[in-house]
């Protein structure tokens, strides 16, 4: 069982006051907080560790290796994958997806070949493959979802040829809540042999992703989404696409020998970390996912869900405000409209009493399109939310549909 009050000491951040009233973060899905432990371990590592990995011979610069090597291998137990050579950092979810569509677009992307994505997906899954389809000639087609906020999967099958490339597909929509039958999905493509990008930004955080079991082909997040810091995320990728794959970067680290005729790749994952890599962002990584490994990643799970259907019948009941996404099976993420009111004003008169809200695109135009939206409010839910602030949340909505009667 989650102890959200005894667990917000870990936060604390959480103790800040906004204009004099105590902080409500209500916008986890953009970045998370981070726990003690996370900030210490950075403090730490400057103060004792800090040296350059994969190069030195001296204490220092092996020891930082280690905690990074090790590192790594928590994030492969993290989400099950078969080999820590599967596991690249990379900057984030975004790093990710545009080192794939580079990558996997230079070897196996061609003029006419299409790629299919959806109309939930974020900016960061919808521009680099249309920079990729810009450099090839090649076309992006679009899984449509219904009004609940449903993936219309029965069109997959329309929307697969032989010309298909790639299906890179969002597990959990930052704005709906929604999570997609990403398994179902990957089998239906693998009878086509299309291999299956996911992009974990918003399931990660909220439960268990096991990549063998999915069989995805490549799985992508962000470490600050997952209570560790900025600047450091993760592609993993089945290691026989990755082997077939040109490095996305070149420099130190990522070769084996180089002279001015020709260069030999280092092995992976290294053939993907060129430069000097966010190291010690890497190993506070680690120490994130002890801490939610500590927590129980099921318990965070039960009481997020808890969190997500009080708010979910709290909003409801607000005069006039409308949920945008209803699916059955949904990560904590309520974006909301109140009356005709402007998501803007609605953000700014609750930031006035604390309550920290997402507003505006959300980085998802063509999914407010399918609403004729420009922007909504979005309230997203960590582990260390309280029932009490949802109250709060909704308290201060129902005052605000008062004053604009
Ligand atoms: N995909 C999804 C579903 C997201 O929610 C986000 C972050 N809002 C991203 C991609 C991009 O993540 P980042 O900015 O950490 O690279």
């Amino acid at each position: 069982m989650i102890d959200a009050v005894n667990i917000r000491k870990d936060f604390s951040i959480l103790n800040t006051t906004v204009y004099g009233k105590p902080l409500i973060y209500l916008d986890n899905a953009a970045t998370a907080q981070k726990p003690e432990c996370v900030i210490q371990t950075i403090d730490e590592l400057y103060r004792t560790c800090n040296a350059n990995i994969h190069r030195g011979v001296h204490f220092l610069s092996e020891q930082c290796t280690e905690k990074y090597e090790q590192s790594r291998e928590k994030v492969r137990q993290f989400i099950n994958a078969e080999k820590k050579s599967e596991i690249i950092f990379t900057s984030g979810t975004t790093g990710s997806i545009n080192m794939v569509a580079a990558s996997f677009g230079e070897r196996f992307v061609s003029e006419g070949d299409e790629i299919i994505i959806s109309e939930m997906e974020h900016h960061s899954n919808i521009v680099p493959w249309q920079l990729l389809c810009e450099r090839k000639n090649a076309v992006i087609k679009v899984i449509p979802f219904d009004d609940k906020g449903v993936l219309r999967i029965d069109l997959l099958d329309s929307l697969i040829t032989e010309r298909t490339k790639i299906i890179a597909l969002t597990h959990a929509s930052n704005v709906l809540g929604t999570v997609n039958p990403i398994k179902e999905i990957i089998t239906k493509a693998h009878l086509h042999n299309i291999p299956v990008l996911v992009d974990g930004a918003q399931a990660v955080p909220h439960g268990n992703v096991d990549v063998c079991d999915l069989d995805c082909d490549f799985y992508v997040f962000s470490g600050h989404k997952l209570y560790a810091p900025t600047g450091i995320g993760i592609l993993y990728g089945k290691e026989k696409l990755l082997e077939q794959m040109p490095p996305y970067q070149g420099g130190g680290d990522m070769i084996s020998t180089v002279t001015f005729e020709k260069t030999a790749y280092a092995q992976l994952p290294l053939k993907f970390e060129a430069g000097t890599l966010n190291f010690i962002d890497a190993i506070a990584l680690g120490v994130a996912i002890d801490y939610i490994n500590k927590t129980g990643r099921q318990n965070i799970l039960n009481y997020e869900n808890k969190l997500l259907d009080y708010a979910t019948k709290r909003l409801a009941s607000v005069e006039g405000l409308k949920i945008y996404g209803e699916a059955s099976e949904k990560v904590a993420i309520v974006s909301f409209l109140l009356k005709n009111i402007h998501h803007l004003d609605t953000g700014m008169i609750l930031d006035k009493q604390g309550i920290a809200v997402r507003t505006g695109t959300l980085c998802t135009e063509p999914l407010l399109t399918h609403f004729s939206k420009t922007g909504l409010v979005r309230a997203s839910f960590a582990f260390y939310n309280t029932f009490d602030e949802i109250d709060a949340l909704c308290e201060a909505l129902e005052k605000i549909s008062l004053m604009f009667k």
